[in-house]
């Protein structure tokens, strides 16, 4: 008779709508393997015989730290060989790699876990073996001493996130029937691997292997080290990057002992079992998979957890050699600032130089991860055309580095260094880690700047290639009237009138000249300074300088829609609406004019704004 499925468990937080397909993967793969009943617990240390053979629980963490739980996640068994990767690497940061290879070799055996064989220096093949295990515990002892246990109980609590004890009975009965391993200890003393008390090491080794945990911890300690030794649920930084990369090494090579060159045949993930019952799998940069069932087969592997492992590998296809990936999906913009300048308005000298040499400033823009092929294309593509004297690289859709990437990076931005081109970072604050990475690589190189905005960014470049041809601005000299571009067209004689109706008023740095709400009744000229338009969500719409108008828009709303602000002390022309709608009238002509010109204003802004909405949403 078929078995009816468990109930649906979850993490700590309950579902609200539907379930995740990923929990209902699991949840079907627990019906299914439930039946299977092959294999028998391990009795060879006694007191393991007492398990439960029906137990059964499968728990997947996600590197954003969520747990998936089905079946008998909570309860608690030994964690006996699943405890040799976390010492392993605990040895390696505690006494340093050199140390640790020297005595502990890492080709995998082909051997029974229990093997009494040596390499040919006399050394244990690798870690994952008994040998190789009880040698990392001797390392341990060696630098702690009396506190070598308690040093791997917490730091294997660290690795789950919680503290762990130790089942003592478990303990006691490997201990007093454990000659196998006495026997591996004393093999090592003679070959000088073990240093010092043999008995003291191998209790620590028989202590370590009765830890209990669950389904549930060995999930999180496995998606730890998927993700480069952080602890996804805690955000801890366990182990270091190195040892992490190490012990996922001799997992895939080693940790399934006399089924290990099967296992990554078949399934693809590095992976560490227990005569306990465990399996942890850990599938770098996706997830850790804990699963519990005490039936194992004649390596030492649980039989339930091993079709878990293939069912999940070949359902999502997850076997680790088998990934691709597109570079070309990093580049989201290319462009230069031809078809979208930055948001200041240039007056006609400036623009007449940008227009001809808007092919020096390049702008790309970036998405998602930034790995070493991802960079790697992005240089081919800035070295395809020809090189331009400014680049822009937005990084505001980036959501990950990877170290290679920021390295290539790195060295992308001394080689256009090199050939005097300066780099522009947008999107990417000081203080992220990324910036870091790239910092401590571009050390040195004077030509990358940083402006979190793009359009800050564009802006500035703008005005590097004004000013490399000739376009030096003085923002202080005062303008009149007759350069203003709204007024293009009036005689000298409308002028003269409109200018009898305007007041000149000055504005200090960052000051607020109108307001977002207020009612607009009068118009402005700037005539010497900067000011930008901004949305009150900060939001910058435009930078202005002498010879534009702003609040402009009085002449179509009667409320103002944006602020205002002196980017530097700044003086304009006030003219009172009023006022401006009787000259409108007395010069029907210049009216009709200035309207026109408005009219074109607005229109050379909304080509702009879709020219940029264009270059997003075309690819
Ligand atoms: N404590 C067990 C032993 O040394 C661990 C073996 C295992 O889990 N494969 O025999």
């Amino acid at each position: 008779m078929k078995q009816s499925p468990p109930p649906f468990t979850t993490g700590p937080a309950a579902w609200i709508g539907s379930k995740p397909p990923l929990l209902r993967f699991l949840n079907t793969c627990h019906a299914e393997f439930a039946p299977e009943t092959s294999g028998a617990v391990a009795d060879y240390i006694p007191e393991l015989g007492k398990a439960d053979p029906d137990h059964f629980g499968i728990s997947l963490a996600t590197l954003d730290g969520h747990v998936y739980e089905v079946g008998d996640t909570q309860i608690p068994f030994t964690i006996q060989s699943m405890s040799k990767p976390f010492v392993f690497a605990l040895a390696l940061d505690t006494l340093g790699a050199e140390r640790v290879e020297s005595v502990i070799g890492v080709e995998p055996s082909g051997d029974p876990f229990n093997s009494i064989r040596l390499n040919a220096e006399n050394h244990p093949f690798n870690p994952m073996v008994n040998a190789g295990a009880i040698a990392c515990s001797g390392l341990i002892h060696e630098a702690k001493g009396d506190a070598a246990f308690e040093y791997i109980r917490q730091a294997l609590g660290r690795f789950a996130g919680r503290d762990l004890d130790v089942d003592d009975a478990v303990y006691a009965s490997e201990s007093t029937t454990g000659d196998r391993n006495r026997a591996i200890g004393y093999l090592l003393r003679t070959n000088a691997v073990i240093r010092d008390n043999v008995a003291a090491v191998l209790e620590v080794y028989f202590r370590q292997c009765a830890i209990l945990v669950t389904a549930r911890d060995i999930a999180v300690m496995a998606a730890t080290l998927a993700n480069r030794g952080i602890n996804p649920v805690t955000g801890e930084q366990v182990m270091s990057a190195y040892a992490i990369s190490r012990t996922l090494s001799v997992m895939t090579s080693s940790g399934m002992y006399d089924y290990a060159g099967e296992w990554i045949y078949r399934i693809g993930i590095p992976a560490k079992s227990g005569v306990g019952g465990g399996i942890l799998a850990a599938l770098p940069a996706r997830l850790g998979l804990g699963s519990y069932s005490p039936r194992l087969d004649k390596h030492g592997n649980s039989v339930r957890g091993i079709k878990v492992c293939e069912a999940l590998s070949a359902h999502y296809d997850l076997h680790m050699l088998n990934r691709s990936d597109d570079a070309r999906n990093s580049i989201i913009a290319d462009y230069n600032i031809g078809n979208s300048p930055s948001r200041r308005v240039r007056r006609a000298q400036e623009q007449s130089i940008l227009a001809a040499h808007h092919q020096d400033v390049r702008v790309i823009e970036l998405v998602g991860t930034l790995s070493f092929s991802n960079v790697d294309y992005v240089s081919r593509q800035l070295a395809a055309k020809p090189r331009p004297q400014l680049v822009i690289f937005d990084l505001r859709r980036v959501t990950a580095m990877t170290r290679a990437g920021a390295r290539l990076l790195a060295e992308e931005f001394r080689e256009l260094a090199a050939h005097h081109v300066t780099v522009i970072l947008s999107g990417i604050r000081r203080s992220s880690p990324d910036w870091k990475m790239i910092a401590d690589w571009t050390e040195g190189l004077t030509n990358i700047r940083n402006y979190y905005l793009l359009d800050a960014a564009i802006e500035w470049a703008e005005d590097q290639v004004v000013y490399r041809y000739g376009g030096a601005i003085d923002f202080f000299e005062a303008t009149d009237l007759s350069e203003q571009s709204l007024l293009a067209g009036l005689t000298d004689e409308e002028l003269t009138d409109l200018a009898s109706l305007a007041a000149i008023k000055s504005y200090q740095a960052s000051e607020k000249i109108i307001a977002t709400g207020e009612p607009a009744t009068s118009l402005f000229f700037l005539r010497s300074g900067v000011v930008h338009v901004t949305l009150p969500d900060g939001i910058r719409l435009a930078t202005l300088t002498a010879g534009m108008p702003f609040g402009e828009m009085a002449l179509l709303e009667p409320r103002r829609s944006a602020d205002v602000f002196a980017d530097m002390a700044a003086t304009a022309y006030e003219i009172p609406l009023r006022d401006f709608e009787r000259f409108r009238k007395q010069h029907p002509r210049a009216g009709e004019r200035i309207m026109r010109n408005l009219a074109q204003l607005l229109a050379d802004r909304l080509i702009l704004a879709n020219a940029k909405l264009n270059l997003l949403t075309s690819g």
